[in-house]
Formats: C-alpha cells, sequence, structure tokens
C-alpha cells in the first residue's frame, strides 16, 4: 500500500514537473524568439547606423577635401592614398564653398571600381554617385550609379550643395556685350594697336580685348572662340600687334577652332598674346556672351559650350546601401 502512495506521488510529481517543463520552455522558446527579434532589430540598427555614419562621412571627405595625395587624379591607382573632388586653389589650400574639379570628377569615373569599392568604402557597400547641375541645360555627372541599389533593403541618400568648376580654368577671355557695353571704360582697358578701332565709325564700333597662351600647352590642347547665339550679327578679327590683320569673320552657332590662327600667327615665343577685335553694330539689342576657351585635344564637342567654362551651382548626391 506504501508503494502505491509513493508510486502514485512519484506519478503525481512527474506529471507537475512536466507541465512545469512545458511551460517554461514554453516561455523560454518565447523569450529566444523575442531576443532574436531584438538582436536583429539591433543588428540593423547598428549597420543603418554604421551605412549612415560611413555615406556622411564619405561624402564629407569627398566635396571637403582634395584627396591624398592632392594631384590624386594625375596618378595611377597605386599611388593614390584616397580621393577628394576639391579643387585646389593656386596656392594649393582647398577653397571655401565646396568647388569641385571636373579633372578630378572625370578621373574618379573613370577609376571608380579601383578606388572606391573595397578602399575608400568597405566592399560590403554599394553605392552610387551622381553631380546634379542645377542648370538643365548641362547633363547630370554620373561618377557611378549602381544597378544594385534599388533592390537594395536599406539605402541611405546623402544631398549636398556643390561648386563644380567645369572646365572654368580653360576660359582665356570671357566678354559679356551688352548695348551699354560702349560706354564701359573697363571694356576697354587693353590699348588696341589697329588704329581706326578706338574711333567710332558711323555705324559701327569695335570692343578689343587680348588674352595669353602659354605655349607649353599648345601641343596638347586646342582653342575655340564659342558665342551665344546672338553674335551671329557681328564679325571678329583675330590678331597679334607685330602682325595685324584685317581679315573679317562672322560668328556662328558652333564653336570655331582657332588652332589654324594660332598656329599661323604663332612666334613662337614661351607666351603669346592675340588680340580679339569684335565689331559691333551700333543700336544692337540683347546681349551675348564671347569665350575664348582652351581645352585638352580629345575633348568632346559637346562640352564646348559656354556652360562649360562656368562655375556652376550642383547638388552632389551619394546613396549607400549593404550587396545582398
Ligand atoms: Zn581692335
Amino acid at each position: 500500500m506504501s508503494n502505491i502512495v509513493r508510486e502514485n506521488r512519484g506519478f503525481i510529481f512527474s506529471t507537475d514537473l512536466l507541465l512545469a517543463l512545458i511551460v517554461v520552455s514554453i516561455i523560454l522558446g518565447l523569450s529566444a524568439e523575442i531576443v532574436d527579434t531584438i538582436s536583429y532589430k539591433m543588428q540593423n540598427y547598428g549597420s543603418r547606423n554604421s551605412l549612415e555614419r560611413l555615406a556622411h562621412e564619405g561624402a564629407d571627405i569627398l566635396i571637403k577635401s582634395p584627396g591624398s595625395p592632392d594631384n590624386w587624379e594625375e596618378l595611377n591607382e597605386g599611388e593614390i592614398k584616397y580621393p577628394g573632388l576639391s579643387s585646389l586653389d593656386n596656392d594649393h589650400s582647398p577653397p571655401k564653398g565646396h568647388l569641385l574639379s571636373y579633372k578630378k570628377i572625370l578621373k574618379l569615373k573613370k577609376d571608380y571600381e579601383k578606388i572606391i569599392p573595397g578602399n575608400f568604402f568597405p566592399g560590403y557597400v554599394d553605392c552610387s554617385m551622381i553631380i546634379y547641375p542645377l542648370d538643365k541645360t548641362l547633363d547630370p555627372l554620373v561618377i557611378y550609379d549602381s544597378p544594385h541599389l534599388s533592390v537594395s533593403n536599406e539605402v541611405v541618400v546623402v544631398n549636398r550643395s556643390v561648386l563644380c568648376d567645369y572646365r572654368s580654368q580653360g576660359c582665356l577671355l570671357y566678354l559679356n556685350i551688352r548695348p551699354d557695353s560702349l560706354n564701359s571704360e573697363s571694356i576697354f582697358l587693353e590699348k588696341c594697336h589697329q588704329l581706326d578701332h578706338g574711333i567710332e565709325n558711323g555705324e559701327e564700333y569695335w570692343i578689343c580685348r587680348n588674352f595669353r597662351i602659354n605655349r607649353s600647352q599648345m601641343k596638347n590642347h586646342s582653342y575655340y572662340l564659342i558665342s551665344t547665339s546672338n553674335a551671329a550679327q557681328f564679325q571678329w578679327i583675330m590678331d597679334q600687334s607685330c602682325n595685324k590683320s584685317n581679315n573679317r569673320r562672322e560668328f556662328t552657332n558652333n564653336p570655331l577652332k582657332l588652332d589654324g590662327d594660332i598656329k599661323s600667327l604663332s612666334n613662337n615665343m614661351d607666351y603669346e598674346v592675340f588680340f580679339l577685335h569684335i565689331n559691333l553694330k551700333k543700336g544692337f539689342s540683347g546681349s551675348f556672351e564671347i569665350m575664348v576657351v582652351e581645352v585638352p585635344i580629345d575633348t568632346p564637342l559637346k562640352e564646348l559650350k559656354s556652360e562649360f567654362f562656368k562655375i556652376q551651382p550642383c547638388n552632389f548626391v551619394l546613396k549607400a546601401g549593404i550587396k545582398n
């Protein structure tokens, strides 16, 4: 009898224990699941945070620093410590206002795969970098556009206001001619060697300016006369003070290559000074721009428009995500 009681007690005890164990396991299971979810969320939060940090810090370095060495765009990939797009002043100090260098942008676009993934950003970060000029006549400058970002879970977007120098450093002469230009004394700063140009002559007058070309640049650069469409009704002459010309030519809507003129006028000096004389009809209306520009020989024709030779306000947009 006592045995039976003992066994009964044992049986009751085991059932209780079993029930308790089930409850405990359910609680433990639930807790584990909760812990799992929380830890996943924290991991996600952590990776989102570190992705945000990477994207913001990366964008800051790119737009505020000229990179290291600061002429990295002229070097091979092995010599580049890190890239930066900030343009340098002549004294090698980066200018304020986040002025980006078009040359550096072109180099980063060309060698993006060698410079950014696994170097500037960790290999697991996927990224797009596009510069959008506010002037809609200019195309966006796509440094790199990742096709995978649109399917990525998390994408951090950094958008910064910047300036881009484009090819403004290649502008040797810039004139903005308005009907009141004749009254503006500054336009006649350079004295013209053509005797009749300083004198008003009935229905026409001249605006004469000079520009200088460094001979060492001539062999791998081309020179163009660029004008906006309103200039088509006027004429121009190019010459040198020691080599006068009366060859009047019309402006056109397309850039005019000056390499032939420069070659035939040139005196093999280290620096050559050329004059551009612009003949205007009195009483013209509207304003127009004229530029003489120096560009690398292989510059595409679509870059030979006046907007490319001015500093342009842009938005630098960096998108970053984790690779799947
Ligand atoms: Zn003149």
